[in-house]
């Protein structure tokens, strides 16, 4: 079936600016930005604050069935929806974050999640950014793109960004944490981390927020480009 607007696939590793390009893209093209990472963490929020164990996978699949989701624009804002409350700043503290790998690696969550995803980009229009929108969510996006920068240059972005909001952090933990969330997002067994053979590869080790947002425009705007490298 051939979309009046196209979908813009977004993947790549922790750290590497998915969000802020994604959302900043999405505005330009006067598309719907959706978040997926935003909806695995609102499950892990959820399974924390049931006090679930993250190795009970019945457990943790039966809970993101009975999880209603959705997203909201407040003031600009992407706003993540859960069971009717808005979770946004709470899915960002850290162990949420910890959390969100061990759940995101549970299969039925997946499906879940997946299901929810394709029903909110199915009419195009969209930039949905993750892990596996390219290759598993919408593998037949019209543009893919694969962000990835340098893991040294992606904890020293993190560092800042958390250290603006006024956290204290080391650089060398933040270094050690993306490293283990990349490892977990590339090994798992359904929606692992991976390039889509047709993606458009962008390293932004080098290059301004700015100097990103606009080649993807220019990308989404011709809506070519396979296979390339930036
Ligand atoms: O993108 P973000 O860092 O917010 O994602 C949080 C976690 O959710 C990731 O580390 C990953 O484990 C998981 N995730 C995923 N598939 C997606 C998006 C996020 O498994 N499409």
């Amino acid at each position: 079936m051939k979309r009046s607007q196209p979908i813009i696939a977004i993947d790549g590793p922790v750290g590497v600016g998915k969000s802020a390009v994604a959302a900043q893209l999405a505005r330009r093209l006067g598309f719907i930005y959706i978040d997926t990472g935003a909806m695995y963490r609102a499950i892990a929020l959820k399974a924390l604050r049931a006090g679930l164990s993250l190795d009970d996978a019945d457990a943790i699949a039966a809970l993101a069935l009975e999880t209603h989701l959705h997203f909201e624009r407040k003031e600009g804002e992407l706003r993540m929806i859960c069971d009717g409350a808005d979770v946004s700043d709470a899915i960002r503290l850290p162990e949420v974050s910890a959390a969100t790998s061990p759940v995101a690696d549970n299969p039925a969550v997946r499906e879940r999640l997946v299901a929810l995803q394709r029903e909110m980009g199915r009419n195009g229009g969209v930039v949905m950014e993750g892990r596996d929108i390219s290759t598993v969510v919408f593998p037949d996006a019209e543009l893919k793109i694969y962000l990835d920068a340098r893991p040294e240059i992606r904890a020293r972005r993190r560092c800042d960004q958390l250290e603006a909001k006024g956290k204290s952090v080391t650089y060398e933990k933040t270094l050690e944490d993306l490293n283990e969330r990349d490892r977990r997002d590339r090994m798992r067994p359904v929606g692992a981390l991976k390039k889509a053979e047709d993606a458009v590869v962008v390293d932004t080790s080098d290059l301004t927020e700015e100097q990103v947002i606009e080649a993807l425009r220019c990308l989404a705007v011709e809506k070519g480009g396979r296979g390339m490298m930036i």
